[in-house]
Parts: structure tokens; C-alpha cells; sequence
């Protein structure tokens, strides 16, 4: 594959300025996240907080990155995950919302988190229906130590490409719908969206972050 800097660079000028880059390092060694640090990244996401203290205990020199946790998170891993990461994009039940707003108390900044939702049923993703999430925006609303910046999406796998802009259009159209009612600290502002295989159609449905693996480092084994 061509260097890191030039998938970067390829991804970078396929990104309107409004969309943050976030790079999946997941799989992916230190030494490469150093690599793709040097040639100007500095948003990374994980999916396990193990991986990612070992990673973040051989990268401590670099001070300035900020970690994205987007993978499920247990409830009893909350503390080391508000350690770990600034934002986390995997909030996907009202029981890890109220963890992580109890655990979030006392800290300098409030942690930015995304809630999970699935537009479509999908047994194997965590996260809420559209039902569901109305019903717990209430008790969302509530938990005043996190910072409720948006929805997270993740379309089933397998869709055409005329399904998955549907659901991120559903998703764009919910969190607006969100934005209307008078839940003033469900920010709703940001919508964390698109992966390798879906990134552009993500962003024409209005998408503020990708989370790019593959593209960037390459398969993973
Ligand atoms: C692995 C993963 C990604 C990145 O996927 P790629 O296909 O490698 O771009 C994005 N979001 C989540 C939630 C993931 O688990």
C-alpha cells in the first residue's frame, strides 16, 4: 500500500472542512499510530480500553491526541474509560449513560459522548432503537456530568447504498428532531457517522465525524 501520508491525504481531500477525521487505530501497532500522528493525525479511535492503555502508555510522549472510544464499553470499565478517552462514541443504553455520568462527577471536563442508535434492527449492535431512545431522552437529559453531543450510527453491513444513506439521513433527520424539544443538554450537534465502505455517503447526509480504519492503515488481520 502507498504510505500513510498519502491515504491521508486522499481521504483528507475527500473531506469537507466541517467533517473531523478520525482514524481507527484498532489492530493497529503504536509505531504506525506514530506514524500516522507525525503526518498530522491526531484523532484516534479504539474499540477496547486494554489495547488502547497499552497503546497510550508507548505514545504518552505525545501529549496532544485526543481518543474516541467506539466500541461497546462494560459498565464496570467506566472509570478507566473516562481516563482513557475524551469522547466516547458508544453510549448505548441509558444504564452505561447514568455509569458514566455518576463516574464523570468531579472530573475538569465533562466527557463528550455520542448515544448509539440503530435506525434499522440489527441483532449483532449494541445501542438503541428509535423507540427507545425517545423513551430514555428524558432521563438523558438528566445526566448533567456528560457532555450529549450527538448520535452515533453504524449501518448494518450488508445494505445497498441507497439503504445506508437512508440511515444516515434518519439518523441526521432524528438528532434535529432531538434539537427541537426542550432537552437543553442534549446538544444534538454533532453526528458521528460513516466508515471505510460508507464515509461519502455519510457525509452528503450531513455526517461531523467518520471513523476511517481500513482506508487509512490498511485490512486488519
Ligand atoms: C472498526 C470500526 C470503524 C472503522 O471501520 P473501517 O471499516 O476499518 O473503516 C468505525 N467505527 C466503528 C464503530 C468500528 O468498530
Amino acid at each position: 500500500m502507498q504510505p500513510i501520508l498519502q491515504r491521508l491525504t486522499a481521504i483528507r481531500q475527500s473531506l469537507p472542512d466541517t467533517v473531523k477525521l478520525i482514524a481507527v487505530s484498532k489492530q493497529v501497532d503504536a509505531a504506525t499510530v506514530r506514524l500516522a500522528y507525525e503526518a498530522g493525525v491526531r484523532d484516534f479511535g479504539e474499540s477496547r480500553i486494554q489495547e488502547t492503555a497499552d497503546k497510550q502508555a508507548q505514545l504518552a510522549d505525545l501529549p496532544d491526541i485526543t481518543w474516541h472510544l467506539i466500541g461497546h464499553l462494560q459498565s464496570n470499565k467506566v472509570t478507566k474509560a473516562l481516563e482513557m478517552f475524551q469522547w466516547i462514541h458508544s453510549v448505548d443504553s441509558l444504564k452505561l449513560a447514568q455509569r458514566l455520568d455518576q463516574a464523570a462527577q468531579g472530573l475538569a471536563l465533562p466527557p463528550k459522548v455520542c448515544l448509539q442508535v440503530k435506525i434499522l434492527p440489527d441483532p449483532n449492535k449494541f445501542g438503541w432503537t428509535v423507540p427507545e431512545l425517545w423513551n430514555d431522552l428524558p432521563a438523558l437529559d438528566q445526566c448533567q456530568h456528560l457532555d450529549i453531543q450527538g448520535l452515533m450510527a453504524i449501518p448494518p453491513y450488508d445494505l445497498a447504498d441507497a439503504e445506508t444513506r437512508k440511515v444516515f439521513e434518519q439518523t441526521r433527520d432524528l438528532a434535529a428532531e432531538i434539537r427541537q424539544k426542550p432537552w437543553m443538554h442534549l446538544k444534538m450537534q454533532h453526528l458521528s457517522m460513516g466508515m471505510s465502505d460508507d464515509y461519502p455517503l455519510a457525509i452528503q447526509a450531513g455526517s461531523t465525524m467518520v471513523r476511517v480504519g481500513r482506508t487509512l492503515f490498511g485490512d486488519r488481520s
